[in-house]
């Protein structure tokens, strides 16, 4: 490799970058302070600037830098890796068609339309047309990696990379088999008190008590912002400037709370990112599964802890006297961890959630496979968590047309993560315990700076340099596995709910 060459590909890569930044900024504006009537020329504008960096992803000098560079580089070093994630950017952008490209875009638009007027109306007939499509296109985007052995890989690995319809089947046959007793057994015990939790909490103060605890988790606001969205997300547009966004509920306050923790861990992975990786492909977290167990590594294995709540709840009592009068820590702790037969996977808790999650999975893999028809989507839905909670869904809106997902892009590929992050999270958490000593002390204490500086330096700073798999192998010193999880859950749920032997 040349150093002509290579800082002719950074350069390249560089604009790159700034054009899908520029793109973001936009996209960040419509979700949060855009009137409703600027839409029509917004997604224009968006649309137009992710041509401009599919155009120059996949010019022919891109894939001779790329091929000029690939052999030469240390595999191990920094360079190696970029290479290597901007060939995977590079091949996925040439091979998949432009024109199934903008297909999908704009089939994915309409859809995403029709389903906020088919779920308030219930209406699955109305979406079922472009569901179908959906699938459709799907397999078509799919099939452009002939090579693939399952349809759903190619799908998987473009948020998932290194993993496939099988390597997440084993881990998730071993993971239900572990969790299906768990939650029978957490089902069948009383439910904790948390009708207090229902009372109003105004949204100012409601703010203001989230900000100061995601400031002393670390979340640096000099190089961020928050604000208002109807759906939450978090944004990075440089290193310099990672953004989150929260929706306040005046009728329940955990949603504002844990969701801010949830995108401020998001975030703080992308602020801890080496600022040498900034602009380039590296310059981001490496999988949907590996950022995912940031946020719910903070939402849950940190601020639903009981140490958490020693620092916090003389300043949440403090924040709502009249709301938690005569709640004490414990009984605040008790109510934020119930575990229940819930139909809305975001709303489910932290034992039955990957129940959700392996539930979509499923199901999406028979739609691509063919064996499942769309047509009979609510049915097989509506049996599945009947057979997994014990609950039937009143309607579809509450049953398969809950989750935006399906409605809104591929089907195929997005679930996964959400419970990969959950296992990895656990798989951190205790290797971090393992390293640093008493963490649950630190965080009673309310010192962050410990767990947050293992997490920099074994997972953040390292950006999207190593596969999620060679991550989790080289900051837990083993490969992902259930154990951590599971052994998590029921060192944490047996005490809360009075189970002494699993
Ligand atoms: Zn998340």
């Amino acid at each position: 490799m040349t150093d002509a060459q290579l800082s002719e590909l950074k350069h390249e890569l560089r604009a790159i970058h700034d054009l899908q930044a520029a793109a973001a900024v936009l996209e960040w504006d419509q979700s949060t302070y855009m009137p409703a009537a600027g839409a029509a020329a917004r997604g224009r504008q968006i649309a137009l600037l992710g041509r401009l960096a599919h155009e120059r992803m996949t010019a022919p000098r891109m894939g001779e830098l790329l091929k000029g560079l690939g052999g030469v580089a240390d595999a191990d070093s920094i360079e190696g890796a970029l290479v290597r994630r901007a060939r995977r950017e590079h091949e996925r952008a040439t091979r998949v068609p432009g024109e199934l490209v903008s297909a999908i875009k704009s089939h994915t638009a309409e859809s995403y339309v029709a389903w906020t007027k088919a779920r308030p109306a219930n209406d699955f007939a109305a979406v079922r047309p472009y569901l179908e499509k959906t699938v459709e296109l799907s397999r078509r985007w799919s099939a452009c990696f002939p090579e693939a052995e399952h349809v759903l890989d190619p799908l998987i690995d473009a948020q998932d990379p290194g993993m496939s319809a099988a390597s997440v089947r084993s881990l998730f046959a071993e993971l239900r088999a572990a969790l299906v007793p768990i939650v029978k057994t957490l089902l069948a015990r009383p439910a904790p008190e948390r009708a207090f939790l229902g009372r109003p909490f105004p949204k100012a103060a409601q703010r203001a008590f989230g900000e100061q605890v995601i400031r002393q988790l670390g979340y640096d606001f000099e190089r961020g912002r928050q604000d208002e969205t109807a759906h939450p997300f978090m944004i990075r547009f440089s290193a310099g400037d990672v953004r989150i966004t929260t929706r306040f509920d005046e009728a329940d306050p955990t949603e504002a709370l844990f969701g801010t923790v949830h995108e401020a861990g998001h975030a703080m992975y992308e602020q801890n990112i080496a600022a040498e990786l900034d602009g380039t492909p590296l310059g981001e977290g490496t999988s949907a599964g590996v950022h995912e167990s940031q946020s719910r590594l903070w939402e849950n294995l940190v601020a639903r802890s009981r140490p958490f709540w020693t620092r916090f709840y003389p300043a949440l009592l403090e924040t709502f006297p009249e709301q938690l009068a005569g709640i004490d820590a414990d009984a605040f702790h008790r109510a934020i961890n119930t575990v229940e037969r819930s139909l809305i996977r975001t709303d489910s808790d932290e034992v039955t959630y990957n129940l959700h999650v392996m539930l979509r999975f499923d199901l999406e893999a028979q739609l691509l496979e063919g064996t499942l028809p769309v047509k009979d989507l609510p049915d097989a839905w509506n049996a599945r968590i009947e057979a997994d909670l014990g609950v039937r869904p009143p309607s579809d809106a509450l049953g398969c047309m809950q989750d935006v997902h399906w409605y809104c892009t591929t089907v195929g590929g997005t679930f996964q993560g959400y419970a990969l992050g959950n296992l990895m999270a656990a798989q951190f958490f205790a290797a971090a315990e393992r390293a640093l000593g008493d963490v649950d002390a630190a965080i009673a204490e309310g010192d962050f700076a410990p767990l947050r500086g293992w997490l920099t330096e074994n997972v953040y700073r390292h950006g999207a340099r190593y596969l999620p798999d060679e991550l989790v192998e080289k900051a837990t010193g083993a490969p992902l596995s259930i154990a951590p999880f599971i052994a998590y859950l029921k060192g944490k749920y047996g005490p809360l709910y009075g189970v002494e032997s699993w």
